[in-house]
């Protein structure tokens, strides 16, 4: 049975798993019971501060045990939960905290030059531990006076749980409303396709705002995995604990994969406790994922999520074929299709390439703020337009082929940025390669790679030429190359194409 509302799920995992280990971040480990008596804790001190059902609480913080501890006390005492990526500047932040409404912050130590305009401004500002100024409030403290009497709310499954921020990948990003429907349906169906149980330990360094890093910890609590979780990611670090903790599941975007490829201690390292490997949030080129099943000798499974869906839509269950090159099927309750994106409420046939939507119990109630972008996204009958262009085979498998919004229409073709980066992920130099679009007076739009060397190699831009041309038709290959010591990303990990024509001045 599934807990009614965000705010049972601490308790109810601590009756469960009890001191079985459910959590290590850094030298500290903690039982499901030491977390849930935290969680009554940070809860007590957040209803004494004057925090009541369906206020919102910003969570702006690096990913600790705090983070964890904070996102199911908020929910715990009713409130709403507005996770935000530490990425965003003091001004977004304030942005954020205007546009929802919330008037506590919950932060780290080393956010808090960020936050120190808002101190006095807003309600309350608690910071978790370390040298506090003036108008800071411990998160330390007030974990110490769990108050036995307080009250469980009463919260239907269809509230308000979270107002989640999108990556901002192709623009300014988007507070999806997550109900907690969604968000504990989603994390226990992911758990259900993924199989992640007890037995298991997932070692993770996505940012915990993130949807994907949410059904992560959503496995850990719902159904007793223990979580080893990184401050940040570094892939030394995380090759050395997977080792170090016997990790069985290793959960990243493409780009912490590329970078443990490239790390010279994956050699020394034992990964042999990996019984599988999660990759999502980008298209990942089959190439490279060939590259890390042989390395790291473990299948590598494609998940397709958004935070508009409060997290996956599509992976493939680990009891069926993982395909790759597909994302898989969708989530139990889900349903998904492809639709003509300038007539979005018909849906195309079986192999057809169109807008992909989806429809269950998951998707959002929409963007907060924004009814007009609302209306553009939730179709009338519960579809949920995704901006990704995509097909889906007659085994309801979903092949994403790109975004919609990064399509380039070059002299009258269309050609998707990912079907290039995946050719030129096979280069045997290539470390990484994105491409974006440039004006041109005579196509109207050119297609520019940007890309990445692997350590030690040199080539010339003909020579890549050469190769896209011996793959792609011609109106696909790029007709720039620039090469870069660096791809722009988002927090998590995701190349930003809007943000590659910066590296054009550079160099
Ligand atoms: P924004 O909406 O603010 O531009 P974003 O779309 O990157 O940012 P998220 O909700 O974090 O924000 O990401 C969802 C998107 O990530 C999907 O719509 C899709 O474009 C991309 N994505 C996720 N998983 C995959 C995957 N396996 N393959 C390709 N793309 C993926
Ligand atoms: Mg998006």
């Amino acid at each position: 049975m599934l807990p009614h509302h965000l705010g049972e799920v601490a308790a109810e995992a601590a009756n469960r798993f009890g001191d079985r280990e459910a959590l290590v971040f850094e030298d500290r480990s903690f039982s499901f019971r030491d977390i849930g008596a935290l969680v009554e804790g940070a809860a007590s001190g957040l209803a004494r501060i004057g925090v009541r059902q369906g206020d919102i609480v910003t969570l702006y913080a690096c990913n600790c045990w705090e983070w964890i501890v904070s996102y199911y006390a908020i929910a715990r005492v009713g409130a709403v939960i507005n996770p935000v990526n530490t990425m965003l500047t003091s001004s977004e932040l304030q942005y954020v905290m205007r546009d929802c409404g919330a008037r506590v912050i919950i932060t780290s130590p080393d956010k808090l030059g960020q936050v120190a305009p808002l101190i006095g401004k807003v309600e309350a500002v608690i910071a978790f531990h370390g040298d506090l100024p003036d108008g800071v409030l411990d998160f330390g403290a007030m974990l110490d006076h769990a108050d036995s009497s307080l009250p469980m709310p009463t919260v239907s499954a269809d509230s308000l749980s979270t107002i989640c921020y999108t990556s901002g990948t192709t623009g300014h990003p988007k507070g999806a409303m997550q109900s907690h429907r969604a968000v504990l349906l989603n994390g226990a169906m992911t758990a259900q396709m993924q199989m992640r149980s007890a037995t298991d330990v997932m070692l993770s360094a996505l940012p915990c705002p993130h949807v994907y890093a949410n059904v992560v910890m959503q496995a850990m609590m719902l159904q007793g995995a223990k979580l080893v979780l990184h401050r940040r990611f570094d892939a030394r670090a995380v090759l050395h604990d997977v080792q170090c903790h016997r990790a069985t599941v290793l959960d990243g975007v493409p780009t912490m994969y590329m970078y443990m490829l490239d790390e010279p201690s994956i050699d020394e390292c034992d990964l042999s406790s990996l019984t599988r490997l999660y990759v999502g949030g980008q298209t990942m080129p089959a190439a490279t994922m060939a590259q890390v099943e042989k390395r790291f000798d473990a299948p590598i499974i494609e998940l397709w999520g958004m935070t508009e869906i409060a997290g996956l839509g599509t992976t493939h269950p680990l009891w069926g074929q993982n395909l790759h090159g597909s994302v898989g099927c969708a989530l139990p309750y889900c349903q998904l299709r492809v639709a003509d994106p300038a007539a979005p409420e018909v849906a195309l046939s079986e192999g057809e390439v169109g807008e992909l939507q989806i429809k269950g119990p998951m998707t959002m109630m929409g963007y907060y703020g924004d009814d007009a972008r609302t209306a553009e996204t939730l179709l009338a009958g519960g579809w949920l337009r995704t901006g990704d262009l995509a097909r889906i085979d007659a085994f309801g498998r979903a092949f994403v082929v790109d975004r919609l919004k990064d399509m380039i229409l070059t002299g009258g073709f269309n050609i998707y940025p990912a079907e290039i980066e995946r050719v030129l992920a096979e280069h045997p130099a290539i470390s990484m390669a994105a491409v974006g679009r440039q004006a041109d007076p005579v196509k109207g739009e050119i297609a520019k790679a940007y890309i990445v060397l692997r350590q030690g190699y040199q080539i010339e831009a003909h020579e890549i030429e050469t190769f896209c041309r011996e793959r792609l038709a011609a109106y696909k290959c790029p007709r720039l190359i620039q090469f870069v010591d660096e791809l722009p990303r988002t927090s998590n990990g995701k190349v930003m194409r809007r943000e590659l024509h910066k590296l054009d001045k550079v160099q």
